[in-house]
C-alpha cells in the first residue's frame, strides 16, 4: 500500500529535530556554516541535507508579525517528474517503488553528466534534487525507506515531538490532513493543503504557499498539469536527441 507524509506546520515550533535525525540516520556530513539573521541554517538544500526546516517572516494584512516554518523535503511525486524526464536520459537512474511510493535516486545518477543532473533537478516543481559536485551523486529524502520496508517509522516523524511530522498508508495520511484542515480552518480560514493529490509528503499550510516558500505548492500554475508537463519534456528530449547526433 502507497505510503504518505502529513505534515502539519500549524504544529511545527521550528525545532529542527526532523532535519537533525535525519542527517544523523543517513550519516550526512556537516555543513560549514555562519550566523545570517535568521533561523534557517542551513540557508538551502544540499547534499547534506536531504531535510531543511525553512522559516519565513513577514507581516500579515493586520500588522502582526508572522513566523511560519516549513520542513521542507521530497514530496515523493505519485507521477515524479524527475523519474520520467530521467528514465529518458538514463534508465535506473532514479526508481519509484510501486509498494510504497518512495521515489529513489540511485547510485546511477552518477553517470549522469552535470547538465543531465541539471535538467533532472530542473524538471522537480519542488526544487529538492541537490548534486554533489565532486561525485555526481544526486540526493534527496529517500523516504527512510529501509527503515519503512523494516516496519519503523522514517527518522525524521520518529523524532518529532509535536505532531507535525506524520507518517502512514497514504488513505489514513490523506483523511487526517482533511480532519486536521477542517480543524484549523476555525482558526486559520485560508489554511490549504498543498497538492495532496499529487504527492506523498502533503503539508497542512496556515497561509498562503509564498508566505513559505516559493516552492511550498508546485512550480506549475497547475500543479502537475499534463499540458505544461508534456511540454516540459520536450527541453530534455532535445537535449537527449542533441547527445544522439
Ligand atoms: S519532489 Fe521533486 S525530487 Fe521529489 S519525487 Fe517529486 S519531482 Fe522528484
Ligand atoms: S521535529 Fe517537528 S516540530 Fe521540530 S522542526 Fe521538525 S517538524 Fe517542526
Amino acid at each position: 500500500m502507497p505510503k504518505a507524509f502529513f505534515i502539519d506546520t500549524s504544529r511545527c515550533t521550528a525545532c529542527r529535530g526532523c532535519q537533525l535525525a535525519c542527517k544523523e540516520w543517513h550519516e550526512l556530513p556537516t555543513n560549514k556554516t555562519k550566523q545570517r539573521g535568521t533561523h534557517q541554517n542551513p540557508p538551502d538544500l544540499n547534499p547534506g541535507n536531504y531535510k531543511l526546516v525553512r522559516f519565513n517572516e513577514h507581516m500579515d494584512d493586520i500588522g502582526v508579525v508572522r513566523w511560519n516554518f516549513f520542513p521542507d523535503q521530497c514530496r515523493h511525486c505519485v507521477v515524479p517528474p524527475c523519474k520520467e524526464v530521467a528514465d529518458m536520459i538514463l534508465e535506473g537512474a532514479i526508481l519509484r517503488d510501486d509498494t510504497t511510493g518512495a521515489v529513489l535516486f540511485t547510485d546511477k545518477t552518477k553517470q549522469l553528466s552535470a547538465d543531465d543532473a541539471q535538467v533532472v533537478r530542473e524538471s522537480c516543481p519542488y526544487d529538492i534534487p541537490r548534486r554533489n559536485e565532486e561525485t555526481g551523486l544526486m540526493s534527496k529524502c529517500t523516504m527512510c525507506f529501509e527503515r519503512v520496508t523494516s516496519g519503523m517509522l522514517p527518522a525524521c516523524v520518529k523524532v518529532c515531538p509535536t505532531g507535525t511530522m506524520n507518517f502512514g498508508e497514504r488513505e489514513a495520511m490523506l483523511e487526517l490532513a482533511n480532519k486536521r484542515l477542517a480543524e484549523v480552518k476555525k482558526t486559520f480560514p485560508n489554511a490549504m493543503l498543498a497538492d495532496p493529490d499529487f504527492t506523498s509528503a502533503i503539508f497542512l499550510l496556515t497561509d498562503a504557499p509564498e508566505n513559505y516558500h516559493t516552492y511550498a505548492v508546485a512550480a506549475a500554475p497547475e500543479p502537475m498539469d499534463r499540458k505544461r508537463f508534456l511540454a516540459g519534456l520536450g527541453k530534455p528530449l532535445r537535449r537527449v536527441f542533441a547527445n544522439l547526433g
